[in-house]
């Protein structure tokens, strides 16, 4: 059973895209913004397969130091540029309180990814920012640690919140991470908040994207987030678990093949 009062979050400006119970927000994109060209490819690959807000990081926080990093506040105007472009809001990645304006100021929604779960200055600076939050699960926390992240955003204010389930840390080592659907009507018994799913972090290989995603709309989640790329090979991140264009359309297909869940 459902929380009695399940929100409905609004992301975006010019288009205003619901993430909530009453709709399935398909949000797809590149994972790290790497040029113009390729964002706007990416973003228009999602939007041909009916993504309604493109995702893509300009702040990568990767496990090695040596590893892309982001291009930082130029990917923030090349997604607003994209934005333009294609009218898809944006949601990115803030990984630093510091960054939090810079990033509201050109984002429809602020992402806080699975290593920041906990950062709690981050949190509450999100807090204020005035932007709808998409905070993913720590990798290696309790559904009710993940709860009281969400409550240090909104206890500056900040009640749009969505949660994101990206796979927690097991013993498995065939899946980077094993994805915890079970947290979808966990969460949904519990806490007002959307829940979407992200199956690209949680598996970190394309193969699996589709029976994930298909997953969380069987389990009744309220979106999903998916990694899609022009040419996943040259991917400077994350390139194994993209969908190339017309993969990224089955895929919308697929969803849609399931009946939507009472
Ligand atoms: C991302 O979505 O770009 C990302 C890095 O995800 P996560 O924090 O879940 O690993």
């Amino acid at each position: 059973q459902h929380h009695p009062d399940r929100s409905t979050v609004w992301v975006g400006e010019t288009t205003k895209v619901p993430v909530g119970p009453d709709s399935f927000t398909f949000i797809a994109g590149p994972c790290a913004v790497e040029s113009p060209a390729q964002t706007l490819e990416a973003a228009e690959m999602a939007k041909a397969a009916g993504a309604t807000l493109l995702r893509g990081g300009a702040y990568k926080p990767r496990t090695s130091p040596y590893a892309f990093q982001g291009l930082g506040v130029k990917g923030l105007e090349i997604l607003a540029g994209v934005r333009e472009t294609t009218g898809l809001p944006v949601v990115t990645e803030v990984v630093d309180a510091r960054d939090v304006q810079v990033v509201a100021e050109h984002a429809d929604m602020l992402q806080i990814g699975t290593r920041n779960m906990a950062n709690f200055g981050l949190l509450q600076a999100v807090g204020e920012s005035g932007k709808p939050v998409l905070l993913k699960r720590g990798m290696t926390a309790t559904i009710e640690e993940w709860l009281m992240a969400a409550e240090y955003i909104a206890q500056r204010g900040n009640l749009d919140i969505v949660l994101c389930e990206r796979g927690i840390r097991t013993f498995e080592q065939a899946t980077r991470n094993t994805l915890d659907i079970s947290a979808v009507p966990v969460v949904q018994a519990t806490s007002h908040l959307p829940i979407i799913v992200d199956p690209s972090h949680a598996a970190g290989r394309k193969d699996l994207v589709v029976p994930l995603s298909r997953a969380a709309v069987a389990v009744g989640a309220d979106g999903v987030i998916v990694d899609v790329h022009p040419d996943p090979e040259t991917a400077l991140c994350d390139g194994p678990q993209a969908l190339l264009g017309a993969e990224l359309r089955s895929l919308a297909q697929a969803m849609r093949q399931l009946p939507p869940v009472v």
